[in-house]
């Protein structure tokens, strides 16, 4: 699933975060490792085998709210760039990794874009 996003995910990952500061997570928690770009360089790590699935790589890819904020400031003016879909596919890479799935919440889309695993919410 995640594999499906990799062009995709290259190109937030060499990105310099202009996106940033419309960001509703990063203002909240004040933490790099929530960057829209960060959260791609994980999943591309993720992918390459760098890191590892494990509690705190998956637990990353739960901070965000889909609010699609850093398209609206994306870099690309006329051909705007959406994070959220690897988000949501590394999520779901993180439920077959991490057993049953605990909680499902549905985004304005009717999307389970915040199914939980239980080894998380535990
Ligand atoms: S969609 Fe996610 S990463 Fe993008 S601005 Fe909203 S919370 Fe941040
Ligand atoms: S959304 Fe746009 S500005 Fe933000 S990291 Fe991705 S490519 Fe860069």
């Amino acid at each position: 699933m995640l594999e499906k996003y990799k062009s995709e995910i290259d190109v937030h990952t060499i990105c310099h975060d202009q996106c940033v500061p419309m960001c509703p997570i990063f203002t909240i928690e004040r933490k790099t490792t929530v960057y829209p770009s960060r959260k791609a360089q994980i999943a591309r790590c993720l992918l390459t085998g760098e890191v590892n699935w494990d509690e705190d790589s998956a637990e990353l890819f739960y901070h965000c709210c889909g609010c699609r904020q850093c398209m609206v400031a994306c870099v690309y003016l006329k051909d705007p760039k959406d994070p959220t879909p690897i988000y949501q596919a590394a999520r779901y890479e993180a439920i077959k990794e991490g057993g049953d799935v605990g909680v499902i919440f549905l985004d304005q889309q009717g999307i389970g874009s915040l199914i939980m695993p239980n080894y998380i919410r535990n």
